[in-house]
């Protein structure tokens, strides 16, 4: 029988990918070595020991497993693939039967045929790429092993991101302390660090997600982000709450390791709050708060590779959630009337009470959240201390605005310029027309996601008509453009610019 069982090793000619149970559709890596039945059918030694004691218990009333028979590939029978007997059917009906298919592997059962179902040739197992230890191409700005203290991680946030120094900072310190957290083992004082997830609060468009991706680019550490709002409790229509994890695995290659060192950005965390005066049953709120707690503190969750459902045929791992750091997003609409409310009334108690509504103007009077605001929103209390970081976004000012449209590395305006630089056309932007952009744009009251609409309905005459004419040399785009008052001014080349053009 042994000699039937060929070890995984063997066959390394395909080694890219990782075999998995077909009983138990855990990968080889998790599951130990396979042992390989047929070409597509390999089993776990615990799936195997398993099915063995089964049969040497003896089913209903069969004989042990010891006492079975076997026909070996010669036809003759042997008891427990030892000692020859005498073989009760022809070396022919054998062999027909065998073509069929069917293999009388008990001489102890007369008339059981057993299937041997890799001779119908099954159906192709979907593939697990083992995990590789890539080689990077790229070295990371920020190395997570070497822990960057956090004034350095602000610093290369800074490049990207504009204004929002509060937050930035809060964030630095916490993913600074996140990090050393995982790289400290447990000393003997007993002292355990707990996990610092963070909740991240601000308009829309003021710049959340951009912030958690710039950050997940700069340390080289996978990112995973889901809305809130695709989660229902298990069972219901909508993605498992688990399968947060399962994209986190996807973005790290289905690399565990990688996985278990990365960042989930959960977005539009306030949709899932606590439905006011709900008699049904929340599925999609309260019960994904609830949900999420395990996820947040740090347990083993089971998930399927390649997939976001558990149903679908995918084999399964298992990721320890104890070093992912989640950071939820939201930009909490009704907060800040909670945060007023609150305000005014500690302001209207006491000697020095003051009457008037201070706060009617303040468009960041979200910094002065609690975390009571935030229960009285409509999160439950146990989620609210699972994020012990709370950082808040200032709404975006008509000055960071236009710092945005021209700083960062990656500036709207760096890249329409550098379009244009391509038609060696020379753009330019008078500063008075990067305010008249900014005033727009926050019209529009989505942040700074509309300063690229803004831009490209302004840019798009520039674009179609500057190519037509090679002596244009320098566009300037003029205040009064953007408001619809004239005409871009356009300068033509020189005529040794025209020459060096043409040639
Ligand atoms: P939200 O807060 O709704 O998640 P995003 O992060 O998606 O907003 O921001 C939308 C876009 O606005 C980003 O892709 C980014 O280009 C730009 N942006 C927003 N805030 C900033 C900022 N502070 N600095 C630079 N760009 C920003």
């Amino acid at each position: 029988m042994e000699d039937k069982f060929e070890t995984n090793n063997e066959n390394n000619n395909e080694n890219e990918y990782e075999e998995f149970c077909y009983i138990c559709r855990r990968p080889e890596s998790v599951a130990g070595k396979l042992i390989r039945l047929q070409p597509n059918l390999c089993v776990c030694p615990d799936c195997m020991q398993r099915t063995l004691d089964s049969f040497s218990k003896g089913m209903n009333g069969m004989p042990p497993f010891s006492d079975m028979m076997f026909f070996p590939q010669d036809g003759n029978p042997t008891q427990n693939g030892n000692q020859k007997q005498e073989n009760p059917e022809s070396g022919d009906q054998q062999d027909e039967k065998a073509k069929n298919g069917f293999h009388n592997i008990a001489g102890g059962f007369p008339n059981i045929q057993f299937l041997n179902l890799g001779e119908f040739g099954m159906p192709e197992t979907p593939r697990v790429k083992k995990k590789k230890v890539k080689k990077k191409q790229v070295e990371p700005v920020l190395d997570i092993h070497s822990i960057p203290a956090p004034h350095k991680i602000k610093a290369s946030l800074d490049e990207y991101v504009v204004g929002q120094d509060q937050a930035k900072k809060i964030i630095s310190v916490a993913v600074y302390n996140h990090y050393k957290r995982i790289m400290s083992k447990v000393e003997e004082d007993g002292v355990e660090i707990e996990k610092s997830n963070m909740l991240m609060l601000g308009p829309t468009g003021s710049g959340k997600t951009y912030l958690v991706r710039t950050l997940a680019r700069l340390l080289d550490v996978p990112l995973a982000i889901t809305d809130a709002t695709a989660l229902t409790e298990a069972g219901y229509v909508g993605d498992d709450i688990e399968s947060v994890v399962s994209k986190l695995l996807a973005a790290a290659d289905n690399d565990v390791e990688k996985a278990e060192h990365g960042i989930i950005f959960i977005d539009e965390i306030d949709k899932i709050a606590k439905k006011k005066n709900s008699h049904q049953r929340d599925v999609s709120g309260e019960s994904v708060q609830q949900g999420m707690l395990k996820l947040l503190e740090g347990a083993e969750v089971e998930v399927p590779i390649g997939a976001t459902s558990k149903n679908s045929f995918a084999p399964m791992t298992t990721v320890d959630t104890s070093n992912i750091l989640f950071i939820c997003g939201g930009a909490f609409p009704d907060l800040e009337e909670i945060v007023r409310e609150r305000l005014n009334k500690s302001a209207s108690i006491g000697f020095v009470s003051n009457l008037k509504d201070q706060y009617a103007d303040d468009e960041n009077i979200l910094q002065q959240v609690k975390t009571e605001d935030i229960r009285k929103f409509g999160m439950i209390p146990e989620f609210i201390g699972r994020l012990p970081v709370i950082c808040v976004l200032d709404a975006l000012s008509e000055d960071m605005l236009v710092r945005i449209l021209s700083e960062p590395r990656n500036a709207i305006i760096k890249q329409y310029q550098k379009l244009l630089q391509l038609d060696e056309v020379n753009l330019q932007f008078e500063e008075d027309a990067l305010y008249a952009i900014a005033r727009k744009a926050k019209e529009e009251k989505v942040g700074a996601r509309a300063l690229r609409s803004v831009l490209e309905e302004y840019m798009l005459d520039i674009m179609y008509e500057i190519p037509k004419d090679d002596n244009i040399g320098t566009v300037t785009i003029t205040a009064d453009y953007i408001e619809n008052h004239g005409m871009p001014r356009i300068e033509m080349r020189s005529v040794p610019q025209l020459e060096d053009k043409k040639s």
